[in-house]
């Protein structure tokens, strides 16, 4: 059995008044999440927050409840915590979905979701949206999550250059959210995780400040959990800050 160190930092960067971004650690369910909100007048906090607490509450109750059922028929080959993972996360775009209709002034918002769910050594990562998971392994950094970013899908179509997207004024511009029109599709993988193994979840406050060797050499920093996640984002905001910037690291030890 590993043993898993956590930590988790957010901030609210340096240009914007508030934080949209929620995040959670939960050692008990192996659940580690990262949400990044959308929507004016301060709704993004509301749709992360609720997409964060549905998912955690939606993964306890089914640990309470015990194994779930065998994998359906069809050939979904993936193990019961992942398609667990993913369950949770469209439950939460129907949470996110239900609150817009029962206050019209919350209409238009939405969020983000990266997501871990380790159970013994195979971890369930599932996304939505730009915020992205990480694995650093034998000083490999490796991106876990192809971003769901209009210049993401150009730059897999040839349209643009990486440094382009990066640079690109529709940068922000995400192609999934929950609280989105219609059903959600959730991108859905499974690691199977190894002592010694740092896994990142974060959302695009960090990876448009840093790029991705500059992560890595903060991950595989030696500090404690806690200064590595500090580390980040003051490094985001020496940058500029122009976004929350939210981390959660984890540590896997045998
Ligand atoms: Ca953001």
């Amino acid at each position: 059995m590993l043993s898993v160190q956590a930590s988790g930092l957010s901030d609210v960067g340096l240009s914007r008044s508030h934080n949209e971004d929620y995040f959670e650690i939960d050692h008990e369910h192996g659940l580690y999440l990262v949400a990044d909100g959308m929507g004016g007048h301060r709704h993004g906090e509301v749709a992360s927050r609720i997409a964060v607490e549905t998912i955690r509450d939606y993964v306890g109750r089914a640990a309470c409840q015990g194994p779930s059922p065998q994998a359906p028929l069809g050939g979904d080959r993936l193990q019961a915590h992942s398609r667990l993972l993913r369950e949770a996360i469209l439950a939460a775009h129907e949470q996110v979905l239900r609150a817009m209709r029962g206050d019209g002034t919350l209409l238009g918002m939405g969020t983000t979701l990266v997501g871990l769910l380790l159970h013994d050594r195979v971890g369930a990562i599932a996304h939505v949206g730009d915020s992205r998971a990480y694995c650093l392994r034998r000083g490999k950094l490796d991106l876990l999550t192809q971003d769901h970013t209009w210049v993401n899908e150009q730059v897999s179509a040839g349209f643009l250059s990486a440094q382009q997207a990066r640079n690109h004024p529709l940068k922000n511009v995400v192609t999934r959210a929950l609280g989105g029109e219609g059903q959600v599709r959730v991108d859905l993988r499974e690691v199977q995780v190894q002592a010694g193994d740092r896994y990142l979840l974060c959302s695009d406050g960090l990876t448009t400040m840093l790029t991705d060797e500059e992560i890595h050499h903060r991950l595989a920093g030696c500090e404690p959990m806690a200064e590595i996640c500090r580390g980040l984002v003051t490094e985001a905001n020496a940058r500029g800050g122009h976004d929350n910037i939210t981390v959660v690291l984890l540590a896997l030890d045998g």
